[in-house]
């Protein structure tokens, strides 16, 4: 398997710190974003806690996902789905060792979409409401689902998708790192085709910018571009919060 990626953050227009961060590992394929909430410091801390977790966690973890492969021990899960559900839940708990040590970062939080590209496999784990998007042969898929109140509502029918975008309670998060001691990652995997594209980004793009546009601009642009594209489109429709992309294209299977 072969790639090309990109990655971009940018505070935004409203904004003065910038408490998403992400993560960008092209030797071992491994991206991810995560935008962080919370009182002082805490949102930057958080979410960098979390990205740099999941880049310490994951080698060791690969290494490991191998052995068993080669001993032929096979479970029902796969064992890099069940490796990097781990080293989410292990960014949970780091997040809530350091909320132990001060209290002004006692409510920090942060969410954390991961994207694991290994052999012809695309690993997804994800907790909350940054996004994972998969472009591939003209349809753009959202792969993740928003662990946010009114997306759980539009998914039990009990409120429209038009009616989440205006709500006041958008931004409610049910499930994210730091929230709680446990915590519970949707985890699944992808077989690659050549072409695919994918997107991990914040909801500071996501806010800003339809599906559509965001669609163009990764039919039309190499990740480089692509992700200064959307920074650009994001802060022209106001910019309100932190945005950060990351982009990338399989170019051989
Ligand atoms: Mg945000």
């Amino acid at each position: 398997m072969n790639s090309i990626a990109a990655a971009g953050t940018d505070p935004g227009k409203k904004r003065e710190n910038n408490e998403d961060a992400y993560l960008m590992r092209d030797e071992i394929g491994l991206y991810a974003v995560a935008d962080g909430v919370g009182g002082s410091e805490g949102g930057e801390i958080a979410s960098r806690i979390a990205v740099e977790t999941i880049s310490d966690a994951i080698p060791s973890m690969l290494r490991e996902a191998e052995g068993i492969l080669a001993s032929g021990c096979l479970s029902d899960r796969d064992p890099l789905s069940e490796k990097l559900g781990s080293a989410v839940i292990l960014a949970n708990r780091k997040v809530r060792r350091a909320q132990e040590k001060s209290s002004a970062l006692s409510d920090m939080a942060t969410t954390m979409t991961v994207l694991l590209m290994q052999d012809e496999y695309a690993y997804v784990a994800h907790v909350g409401d940054s996004r994972a998007y998969l472009l591939r042969s003209g349809e753009f898929k959202q792969l993740t689902n928003d662990h946010s109140f009114v997306a759980e509502h539009v998914r039990s029918g009990l409120m429209t998708a038009e009616q989440a975008r205006s709500s006041p309670y958008r931004h409610i998060i049910m499930r994210a790192l730091g929230i709680d001691e446990d915590v519970r990652p949707d985890v699944f995997q992808h077989k690659l085709q050549k072409n695919d594209r994918f997107l991990l980004c914040t909801d500071g793009l996501t806010e800003m910018v339809d599906d559509a546009t965001i669609c163009a601009i990764l039919v039309s642009s190499a990740p480089r571009d692509a992700v200064q594209q959307l920074l650009a489109e994001a802060n022209n429709a106001g910019g309100v919060d932190n945005i950060t992309a990351v982009v990338v294209w399989v170019t051989e299977v």
